[in-house]
C-alpha cells in the first residue's frame, strides 16, 4: 500500500515467467501489436504512435521531453511536487530554456495562472503532472491543453499514476505527449513506460532540425521497430512486455469504468476510516487522488516507527513524505490490485493499533466502522 510498485496479480506474474522468444519472433510481434491496441484503449486515443518504452516511468518522462525539445526551445514546467521537479531537471538536461511555475506541495495550478505564463513565455511545450504521487494531488489538464494549443504550443502530461486508476482521455482532452508507468495502477511490475504522441506531437518531432539527444529513446527509431518496418533498434525486454500485455488484458476485462469506480469506492472508504481515526488529508477535498492518499501524521507520532510497525507486524507497506512533506505525511496507495476492501479494512485496523501504541487517543474500532459504513452506502447507491 505504498506509492508503487503496487501488487501484481498472479496471472501477470505467470505471464512474466513465459518462455523468452526473439524480439522479431512472430509471436512477439503479435504481443506488441496487441499491446499497442490495448494501450490505445486504456489511453482513450487513436494515436498511431502509442507504445511501451523500455524503461520505468521516468524513461517515459525522458522520452517525451527529449523527442519534443531541441536545444534552446522554450518549455514551461509546472512543479507542485517531486515529479514536476524531476521533469524540469530532465528538460534542462535536454537543453530546453525552462520556465518553472511553482505551487507548494499539495496544491494545484489554476487555468488563470497557466494562461498568464503561457502568454508571457510562448512555450513550445508545457509539461505538467496529472496525478502527483508525491503529494496526492489531482491536476485537471483539459482546460490547460486548450490554453497551450491556443498559443501554438504542445502539452506534455505525466500520467504515471493516473493511467488505469481514474479517467484519462488523451484524445478527448487533446493531450500531445503522455507517458505512464507499469507499476502504479496498471498493476504490473516496474520496467516499461507506456507513451502516446498526438499527430501534432509527431509533426513536431518530424520537423526537428537536430537529432534527438537520446539515442535509446529516439522515437523516430523506436517507432520503426514498433511499426511496420520492424527495424532492430534495441532488444525489447520480452518478458516485461508479456507482463504488460497480460496486465492490460486484466484492465480491459474489468472495464475502465468499473476499475475507476473500484478505485474511488476504496478511496472513499479509506478516507472515512482515516478521518474517524482523527487524521486529516494533506490535499483539499475535491483535489485528492483516489489511488494515493496523503494524510498528515498526527502530532506526537513517530513517522518511522509507525511505518516500521505496519510493515514488520502487519505486512503493510505505506510511503513516507517526500520533499517539503518529508516527516509530515504518510502516503497510502490504493493502486490497481492493491485497491481492495480487504486492504482498506486491514490497514485501518493496523493503523489504529500503531496510533494507540504511540499514545494517540483513538476510539477503538472507529476507523473500520466508518469504512464499513462507507461500503454499505456505496452498495446502496
Ligand atoms: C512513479 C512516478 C514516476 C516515475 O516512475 P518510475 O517508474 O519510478 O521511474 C513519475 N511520475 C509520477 C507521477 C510517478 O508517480
Amino acid at each position: 500500500m505504498g506509492p508503487g510498485p503496487s501488487d501484481i496479480a498472479p496471472r501477470v506474474l505467470a505471464a512474466l515467467a513465459s518462455p523468452t522468444v526473439g524480439h522479431l519472433d512472430p509471436y512477439f510481434l503479435k504481443v506488441m501489436d496487441e499491446t499497442q491496441q490495448m494501450l490505445r484503449q486504456v489511453f482513450c486515443t487513436k494515436n498511431p504512435l502509442t507504445l511501451a518504452v523500455s524503461g520505468t516511468g521516468s524513461a517515459g518522462m525522458e522520452a517525451c521531453v527529449v523527442n519534443l525539445i531541441e536545444p534552446g526551445d522554450r518549455m514551461i514546467v509546472c512543479v507542485n511536487g517531486v515529479f514536476g521537479g524531476r521533469m524540469a531537471d530532465v528538460a534542462r538536461r535536454a537543453g530546453a530554456d525552462v520556465t518553472v511555475l511553482e505551487r507548494p506541495y499539495g496544491e494545484i495550478f489554476s487555468s488563470e495562472e497557466i494562461a498568464a505564463a503561457v502568454k508571457k513565455v510562448q512555450p513550445k511545450v508545457l509539461g505538467i503532472v496529472n496525478a502527483e504521487t508525491s503529494t496526492g494531488a489531482y491536476q485537471p489538464v483539459e482546460e490547460i491543453a486548450k490554453i497551450v494549443h491556443d498559443a501554438g504550443g504542445l502539452i506534455l502530461v505525466d500520467c504515471v499514476t493516473s493511467l488505469g486508476g481514474m479517467p484519462l482521455e488523451v484524445d478527448g482532452w487533446q493531450l500531445d505527449a503522455v507517458y505512464s508507468g507499469t507499476q502504479k495502477c496498471l498493476a504490473c511490475p516496474p520496467g516499461l513506460a507506456p507513451v502516446t504522441f498526438s499527430p501534432r506531437a509527431v509533426e513536431a518531432i518530424d520537423k526537428r532540425k537536430t537529432k534527438v539527444a537520446s539515442w535509446y529513446l529516439d522515437m523516430t527509431m523506436v517507432k520503426s521497430y514498433w511499426g511496420q518496418d520492424r527495424a532492430y533498434h534495441h532488444t525489447a525486454p520480452i518478458n516485461m512486455n508479456y507482463a504488460l500485455h497480460e496486465a492490460l488484458r486484466a484492465v480491459l476485462e474489468e472495464g475502465l469504468e468499473a476499475r475507476f469506480a473500484r478505485h474511488l469506492k476504496n478511496h472513499k472508504a479509506l478516507k472515512a476510516g482515516l478521518q474517524a481515526l482523527g487524521m486529516e488529508y494533506a490535499v483539499a477535498e475535491g483535489q485528492q487522488l483516489p489511488m494515493l492518499n496523503a494524510v498528515k501524521i498526527p502530532a506526537g507520532c513517530d513517522d518511522a516507527k509507525v511505518r516500521g510497525q505496519l510493515l514488520n507486524q502487519f505486512g503493510i507497506e505505506i510511503g513516507g513524505g517526500l520533499g517539503s512533506m518529508k516527516g509530515k505525511v504518510w502516503r497510502i496507495g490504493l493502486m490497481g490490485e492493491t485497491s481492495t476492501e480487504r486492504n482498506v479494512l486491514l490497514c485501518l485496523a493496523a493503523l489504529e493499533r500503531c496510533l494507540s501504541d504511540q499514545g494517540i487517543k483513538v476510539t477503538g474500532g472507529a476507523g473500520v466502522a466508518a469504512a464499513n459504513e462507507a461500503y454499505r452506502a456505496a452498495a446502496k447507491a
